[in-house]
């Protein structure tokens, strides 16, 4: 591992040399710490484009031209190509970046790097179907190579591949870049900094990116805290598929600046599956060097969670529900796990202090719940387990009596399923929509008839968070009832994730604060 810090580098791919020099005066004022300049976007690559180029720039270069089969745009011979970098070099390139596969054509960049003063040679391989089978026989030729950084990027399945990048930075002796590209290894950029990696790439906006899964350098400095990371810090992250809109990273990573804790979190696509999840997982529990700490788990993998984390190992009604949100690992990361579900007690905690009270005066209270997902399954086991009267509406009715059947308890905690006939007209004090009804865009719609009676005084509970004030909220409002949304719910469920997690109380308005400002501008 390197000594140095880590470079925070923007890649340009303007088509003329004076738009990549005004992209490097903005990279430069954005807080890169290094430019790389791609001259195969050039439309002209020549001496007076790398003059422009490296005529006192803001930032050092790294100048770069890609052949195609690594990715790039150029298709010159490999000789023209190192003959190109070799001016750089004369010209002040800082680095150049030349591939392994092509370092026997590289005799007069060679030479040149041998004369400058200061310029140090990146050899680099790109593999963008998946990540090599030999690892580390790739690495062994890079080491072997007159470079003086070893540079390795392939496509990512999964963030395992984020792992093995690690790996690679671990087992690198010279400065080296490893990166797993694609949504799905985004972990090995935002991290780059933790594991001494010589840089990493972000882009000056979502349209440069020069790579499949660049953030952009507003986000890696603002939502992922990069100028915050050290080799010290913990990590934690979400896991689901999709995972990129989520709010999570947001909301955590801002609770962590707030009460300054040396902790990021990071999104981690797994794609659907147990064997994906476990993947995953089993490869953070074999690195406890990684500082893994905690896990936000969503979306389609709550039970394949619970599944890895074993029953013994999460709370009784999680284990009821089926499905568990969020995953502590302790001994220094190697486990062994514990497994929670925040969502049921922060529908709980939002309902309970809706009703001036604790969970338990839910106790009796006459309950409707819309839907009958995974959403539902844990808002009404956890009814049931505080003794309300619930009765399920859902667009499937059988699905609704499965539920019913599955966690009536009778007299205290009854659930039963109810006719969607009886919508306009509820009975309830207590109404939960769990059905995406009424979420963007299609933000007209209610799981209520227009013309239903909502009696005054109603608790009025949307899961939903965008739009945070649903247009089921909305007739609650007209009707005079109160009203809980679906930021409540998961702030609630973030904070008791973070207390899970930190042994401290959330700074729950940070986090609120964090979520209405993504909401805002999502
Ligand atoms: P899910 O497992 O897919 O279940 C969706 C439920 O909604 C099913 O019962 C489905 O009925 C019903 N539904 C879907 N489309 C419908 C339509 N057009 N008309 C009528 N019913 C429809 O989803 P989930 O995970 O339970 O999530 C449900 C909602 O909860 C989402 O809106 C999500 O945003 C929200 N949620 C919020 C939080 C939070 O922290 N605020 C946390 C978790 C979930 P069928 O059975 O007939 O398919």
């Amino acid at each position: 591992m390197s000594a140095r810090s880590t470079l925070l580098i923007v890649p340009l791919t303007d088509r003329s040399p004076a738009a990549m020099r005004r992209s490097m005066e903005a990279a430069a004022a954005a807080g890169a710490d290094a430019v790389e300049a791609r001259l195969d976007f050039l439309e002209k690559a020549d001496a007076g484009a790398l003059r422009t180029l490296l005529n006192h720039p803001p930032r050092p270069v790294i100048a770069t031209c890609r052949r195609r089969a690594e990715g790039g745009q150029c298709d010159w011979s490999d000789e023209q190509r190192a003959s190109l970098l070799a001016q750089a070099v004369r010209l002040g390139a800082r680095w150049v970046d030349f591939e392994l596969a092509s370092l026997g054509a590289a005799g007069e960049l060679l030479s040149a790097l041998g004369q400058a003063r200061q310029a140090e040679l990146i050899v680099s391989c790109h593999d963008f179907e998946h990540r090599p089978k030999d690892l580390a026989g790739l690495l062994a030729r890079l080491e072997e190579s007159p470079g003086q950084i070893n540079k390795i990027a392939f496509a990512a399945a999964g963030p395992e591949d984020a792992w093995a990048a690690f790996d690679v930075l671990r087992g690198s002796r010279k400065p080296a870049l490893a990166l797993a590209m694609g949504e799905a290894g985004l972990a090995s950029r935002l991290l780059a900094r933790k594991f001494g990696a010589f840089g990493t790439f972000a882009a000056l906006s979502g349209q440069a990116a020069s790579a499949p899964g660049q953030p952009t350098i507003a986000e890696l400095r603002g939502l992922y805290r990069w100028d915050s990371i050290s080799l010290a810090t913990a990590v934690y992250g979400v896991i689901g598929c999709p995972v990129g809109h989520s709010m999570s990273p947001a909301v955590h990573n801002a609770a962590f600046g707030a009460d300054g804790l040396d902790a990021v979190y990071v999104p981690l696509r797994v794609q659907s599956g147990a064997e994906a999840f476990t993947r995953c997982l089993d490869g953070i529990v074999e690195r406890p060097w990684m500082e893994v700490r905690g896990l936000s788990v969503t979306i389609p993998h709550k039970e394949n969670a619970l599944a890895r984390v074993g029953a013994a190992n999460v709370d009784e009604l999680s284990r009821a529900i089926g499905a568990i949100n969020t995953i502590v690992i302790t001994g220094d990361g190697a486990g062994p796990l514990a497994g929670w579900n925040t969502d049921y007690a922060a529908a709980m905690d939002a309902l309970a202090a809706s009703l001036g009270g604790r969970r338990e005066s839910l106790r009796g209270r006459r309950v409707a719940v819309l839907g009958a997902g995974g959403a539902a399954r844990a808002i009404v086991a956890a009814l049931a387990h505080y003794g309300a009267d619930t009765t399920l509406y859902n667009r499937t009715q059988s699905r609704a009596e499965q539920l019913a059947r599955e966690f009536d308890r009778g007299a205290a905690g009854a659930v039963r399923a109810g006719d969607l006939a009886e919508l306009g007209s509820l009975q309830a004090e207590i109404l939960i929509n769990c059905t995406p009804v009424g979420m963007h865009p299609h933000v007209d719609a209610s799981p209520l008839p227009a013309d239903a009676a909502l009696a005054r005084g109603t608790v009025v509970f949307d899961t939903i968070y965008n739009p945070i004030r649903t247009q089921l909220l909305r007739q609650a409002d007209a009707a005079g009832c109160r009203t809980i949304t679906g930021v409540d719910m998961f702030v609630n469920q973030a904070a008791a994730q973070y207390e899970l997690w930190i042994h401290r109380p959330a700074p729950r308005d940070i986090m609120r604060q964090a979520m209405l400002d993504r909401l805002g501008t999502s």
